[in-house]
């Protein structure tokens, strides 16, 4: 029996509606419909947002902290535990291969629950007293309802990140996954009745991003917004979420530079090049899909970074051995064959690795990892995020070279550098227009400071005080601490 997935809104799933607009979503490993969402309507966000705000009005939730640590504690215990049933969803949605859900993904969303509990218990606010006379400090108060819109590709990775951060600081919200990814939170929502989160708390509405999406961006209740998503898409909305006022947070595209240099450890910068392009599928916002290499090594290190990505295991996402899975949609795989076909005909590109559609496979959107390399840095293919496993070789003769190619992008969310000379770090430290710098790793992500883009990758950032600084109002409070001398206004008489 096809599975229809309709919205989560009280405590409840909504009844099916015969009439209502449904949207498929497919596994990308064998191109079968899984089920379909049903569409939640303007007036169906209206009544998430509704339920959201007098649940937050309640105050069980948004005035006690002890059970929002302890609920947000127990979340993550039952995200570990489910860890299979989690990990087997998100995969036949995504085509992601399970090791890496297992690895990166699950653990991922249950550490954002339990970061989240564990900031809450012993955050502050400031305390002003320089002033002799007033005691000044500031409250964080939780906005009310926040809107939290994902992309499809790290669903509960990334949603999780949203779910926790607003739901900590006491707020209630309306979430909308990706209408192609919405079997993991089926499970994830009545694993959070199990942790005792109170109905109301997390409300879930599915669609398309024109009709459910702007419902939530355009609702005037919804204080606070945070998205993540495609580029074109925060423009879109942050236009639409301005007329309201909202405060939010944008997490956009990318086209990373991987600076390679000839001092860095080779050995760690291949493991570290191959997993910051070709792990999930090369569909991640922080992959390094440029790889910038100096002039002495570009040779040797591109016939090991070849022979390595054709040692790659493409195949069934459900396989514990498979490496690289199927891209996520047939218009997914259309964007990315459209973009090989560009590199074919393009003078100025030299395909040096794949370029067709994976062999071997009957059904599912499987297709090689591909290596470009070219001189031309403003290309479309080393500027446009192709966001699939594609990769585009470049090469520098000197570190001001690599830094300026590394800016010559709309984007900026995340630069690579490896090298083991603190003075070529310490200059793409500074002069790299990036939201993050891994220097001598890739992917590791830090819950405590901001992630976030410069540029054409976002605004905003999350992540610890940043992420309270999205969901909640300050408040600052200012008490005399002494009979400070009053101006007396009309005390003077005229006679
Ligand atoms: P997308 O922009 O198409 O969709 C993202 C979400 O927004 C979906 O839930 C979609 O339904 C919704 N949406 C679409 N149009 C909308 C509208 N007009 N109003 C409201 N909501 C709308 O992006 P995608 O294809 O799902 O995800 C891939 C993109 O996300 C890539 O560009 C990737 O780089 C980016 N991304 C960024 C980060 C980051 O942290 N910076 C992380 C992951 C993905």
């Amino acid at each position: 029996m096809s599975i229809l997935v309709t919205s989560y809104i009280n405590g409840e799933w909504v009844k099916v509606k015969d009439d209502g607009f449904r949207i498929p979503f497919i596994n990308p490993a064998t191109e079968e419909t899984l089920g379909h969402v049903q569409e939640a309507d303007h007036n169906e966000v209206h009544q998430a947002v509704l339920a959201a705000q007098q649940t937050f009005a309640r105050g069980d939730w948004s005035k006690n902290i002890e059970l929002r640590k302890k609920a947000l504690f127990q979340l993550a215990t039952l995200v570990r535990k489910n860890q299979d049933l989690l990990a087997q969803k998100e995969v036949a949605c995504t085509g992601i291969p399970i090791s890496q859900v297992l690895s990166r993904h699950i653990p991922r969303a249950a550490q954002n629950f339990e970061f989240f509990a564990e900031f809450i218990s012993q955050s502050s606010s400031p305390v002003f007293e320089q002033n002799p006379h007033y005691l000044t400090f500031v409250r964080h108060e939780p906005v009310g309802v926040a809107g939290l819109i994902a992309p499809w590709n790290a669903p509960l990775a990334l949603a999780s990140m949203k779910i926790a951060g607003a739901i900590a600081f006491g707020n209630s919200c309306v979430f909308k996954p990706s209408e192609f990814t919405p079997l993991s939170f089926t499970i994830l929502l009545e694993l959070t009745r199990e942790a005792g989160i109170p109905h109301g708390v997390i409300n879930m509405v599915n669609g398309r991003g024109a009709v459910t999406g702007n419902a939530i961006v355009s609702h005037p209740l919804i204080r606070s917004l945070c998205f993540t998503g495609g580029t074109a898409t925060g423009k879109e909305i942050s236009a639409i979420a301005g007329q309201t006022l909202k405060k939010a947070v944008y997490e956009l595209g990318g086209k990373s530079a991987n600076i390679i240099c000839a001092d860095a450890d080779l050995d760690r910068a291949l493991d570290g090049a191959l997993l910051s392009i070709f792990s999930n599928n090369g569909q991640q916002c922080l992959a390094g899909s440029r790889i910038l290499l100096e002039d002495s090594i570009y040779e040797d290190f591109t016939n090991r970074f070849i022979k390595r990505v054709s040692q790659l295991r493409i195949g069934d996402p459900l396989l514990p051995t498979t490496e690289l899975g199927p891209i996520f949609s047939k218009e997914q795989f259309n964007k990315v064959s459209n973009y090989i076909s560009i590199a074919k005909e393009a003078k100025d590109i030299t395909i040096l690795y794949g370029g067709e559609s994976a062999s071997g496979f009957k059904k599912g959107f499987y297709i090689q990892p591909t290596i470009i390399s070219t001189h031309n840095t403003a290309h479309i293919l080393c500027q446009e995020e192709i966001f699939g496993p594609f990769v585009a070789l470049l090469r520098f003769s000197n570190i001001d070279e690599a830094i300026s190619i590394a800016n010559q992008s709309e984007f900026g969310l995340v630069c690579y550098i490896w090298s083991s000379q603190i003075k070529r770090i310490m200059q793409v430290l500074s002069q790299v227009q990036a939201g993050v710098i891994w220097v001598n790793t890739p992917l590791t992500r830090e819950l405590r400071a901001p992630f976030g883009g410069y540029k054409n990758s976002g605004v905003g950032r999350d992540g610890g005080v940043w992420s309270r600084a999205l969901f909640t109002e300050e408040k600052t409070i200012t008490i005399p601490t002494t009979d400070f001398p009053m101006i007396k206004l009309g005390s003077i008489t005229n006679e």
